[in-house]
Order: structure tokens, then C-alpha cells, then sequence
């Protein structure tokens, strides 16, 4: 995008269009993570809106964008209640299909210091199509940014991708879960986000802490104009063409559950996004919202609002290091 452009809508409240999945979490808290083969009692079972796609769309809702989701749920009640959700969550969900079949589900477990295991069943997510990027037409068109994940087939990812490309649309692709090779979609891509396990998969090989930076620099080649890689507690790094690289430092908080982090990192991106120019203001902002949804349980419900993190970034320095 050019920079005039991101200047005429600096105003406004970025379009973004977001292609992905919808889960129905089933989560149940645990004092340890069980080894495979063994059995732990947990202390409470939590069902909530899910799904890296659905999560970003409303994470980026509530970060003020104007959000479009494109997606498929079943149809069972975890579909109505999940496109209720989303509704709720300040989505547009007019291009989400109901489908024959069971919706996705994730079963998740959290462990008392917030760490997770996560089994996904797609569900209706596998019949997400390129058809229904086709039909979206008119939304790209109008898109300052469409975003993506991988827990949707590639073959519509793709297209989204390339829909972006022809339309001069800005890219975002969050590689989770990651794919060891991503060919020519990456070369699509304007702004890679991955986690620290997400970059090394995408490389094709193991990333040590400390080399991150030169890892992202290498996915530069493949494609991105851009690469965020999120570092958990660690924060995140940037590094994009004419030699932007930057670490953005993470926040200090008591995390209950991580679910989401992710995805609350990324729609915050998506809502503040406006050029290559604006991304480390786009991405501490981000370190803010990801911060702030691990101090919640669930993931939907752990997003927080504009005026939450705006007043969390006015309270509480980020820690360097
Ligand atoms: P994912 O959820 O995809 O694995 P990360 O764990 O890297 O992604 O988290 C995304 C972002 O959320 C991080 O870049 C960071 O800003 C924030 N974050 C995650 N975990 C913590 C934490 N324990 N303390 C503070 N911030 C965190």
C-alpha cells in the first residue's frame, strides 16, 4: 500500500476481511498438563467462542476495525451458537456458511501457570472453499487488509491470497499451525506473523533463542514485505524490507491462560495496520492486547477492547530486555 493511501484513511477504522476458521472450545483447567497415556482431574470446564479465524475477527473488532469474516460452521448448536458469538463479538458474519455436518471443535486443556494443550476436530472448517472467496468479491475490493490462518484449507487461503494480490489488498498471514512448505503462498504474503515455534517450522529448520531476528530476515527472501515473530512473555521482533528491524518489548503480567495470545496479537495488528511505516506502533499495541488476554481464561472471551488496552498502555510500562 502506498503511503498516500494509508495517509486518506488514517481516520477511519481499517476493513479488514478475515478468512478462517470457527471453534467451539471445550476447556477444562488442570493443575498440570497429563502426560500422554494419564488422566488428571481437573477444577473447571469452560466452553467459549474459538478458532484462530474467529478469534482474530473479533479481536480485531474490538480493536476498532470493521471486520468481515469469511468461514464455515455445522450444522449443529455449536455452529448457532458460535456465529451468535461472533455476532455479538461485532463481526459482519453474513459470509459465514452454515454446512451439513458437525462444527469445529477444540478441546483444550490449561494448566495452573497458563500454559495449554490443544486437539483440534476442523469439522465444517475443511469445507471452507475457494467459491466462497470468489463470492467475496465486492468485500476485497473494498479491504484496507485480509487476514488468514492455516486451520482452513490451503486451497482457499490461496485464493484469498492471490484475490488480495490482483486487488493491491495488504496480506496478513498468521502461518498457525504452521506448514513446513508454504511455496508460493508466502510469496503472497505482505506480513508474516508467526510465534517462535510457527518460524522455525515455516524456515525448515530449528531456531535458537537469540537468533530469531536472522530467521525472520531469511522468510524475507521467500516473500513478506514484512515478519512479526511473537515471542510470548519475551514480546515480539519485526523485521521488513529497507532494513527494519526492531524488538518490541513484551509487559509484565500474571497470566491465568494464554489461549489467544496469539490472536489477540494479531487482530490488534489488523485494526492498527497502515503501511510498513506504522508497524512498530502496530505491533507494542499488539504486545499490549496479547498481554492483556493472558490475564483472562478462554479465548473469545479473554479479547480486550480499544479502551482496555489503550489504558493498560497508559499504566503499564512495557519491560525491556
Ligand atoms: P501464540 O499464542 O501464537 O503462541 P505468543 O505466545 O508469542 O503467541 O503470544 C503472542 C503475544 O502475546 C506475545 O508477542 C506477547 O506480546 C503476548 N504474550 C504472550 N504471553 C505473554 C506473557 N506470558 N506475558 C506477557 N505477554 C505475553
Amino acid at each position: 500500500m502506498s503511503q498516500r493511501s494509508a495517509m486518506a484513511r488514517s481516520n477511519r477504522a481499517n476493513r479488514v476481511v478475515v478468512l478462517g476458521s470457527l471453534n467451539m472450545d471445550l476447556v477444562v483447567r488442570v493443575s498440570r498438563l497429563p502426560s500422554p497415556g494419564e488422566t488428571v482431574l481437573g477444577h473447571e470446564f469452560l466452553s467459549a467462542g474459538g478458532g484462530k479465524g474467529a478469534n482474530q475477527a473479533v479481536a480485531a473488532a474490538r480493536q476498532g476495525a470493521k471486520v468481515c469474516m469469511l468461514g464455515c460452521v455445522g450444522a449443529d448448536h455449536y455452529g448457532r451458537e458460535l456465529l451468535a458469538l461472533v455476532r455479538a463479538g461485532g463481526v459482519d458474519v453474513r459470509h459465514i456458511l452454515r454446512v451439513p455436518g458437525p462444527t469445529g471443535v477444540a478441546a483444550i486443556v490449561v494448566g495452573d501457570q497458563g500454559q495449554n494443550q490443544i486437539a483440534v476436530a476442523p469439522g465444517a472448517n475443511w469445507l471452507v472453499n475457494r467459491d466462497m472467496v470468489s463470492r467475496a468479491d465486492p468485500l476485497f475490493h473494498r479491504a484496507d487488509l485480509v487476514v488468514a490462518q492455516l486451520e482452513v484449507p490451503t486451497e482457499a487461503v490461496m485464493a484469498a491470497a492471490q484475490r488480495a494480490r490482483e486487488m493491491k489488498v495488504p496480506f496478513l498471514l498468521n502461518a498457525a499451525p504452521a506448514e513446513a512448505d508454504l511455496g508460493e503462498l508466502l510469496s503472497l504474503v505482505t506480513l508474516l506473523v508467526v510465534n517462535e515455534t510457527e518460524l522455525a517450522i515455516v524456515l525448515g529448520r530449528p531456531v535458537r533463542e537469540g537468533e530469531e531476528a536472522g530467521a525472520a530476515r531469511e522468510l524475507l527472501e521467500r516473500g513478506p514485505e514484512a515478519v512479526v515473530v511473537t515471542l510470548g512473555a519475551r514480546g515480539a521482533l519485526l523485521a521488513g524490507r529497507r532494513g527494519l528491524l526492531e524488538r518490541i518489548p513484551a509487559f509484565s503480567v500474571k497470566a491465568v491462560d494464554t489461549t489467544a495470545a496469539g490472536d489477540a496479537f494479531v487482530g490488534a495488528m489488523a485494526a492498527r495496520y497502515r503501511g510498513l511505516e506504522t508497524l512498530p506502533e502496530a505491533a507494542l499495541h499488539a504486545c499490549a492486547a496479547g498481554a492483556l488476554a493472558c490475564t483472562r481464561p478462554g479465548a473469545q472471551p479473554s479479547l480486550p477492547t480499544v479502551g482496555e488496552v489503550e489504558a493498560f498502555l497508559s499504566s503499564n510500562p512495557p519491560v525491556c530486555g
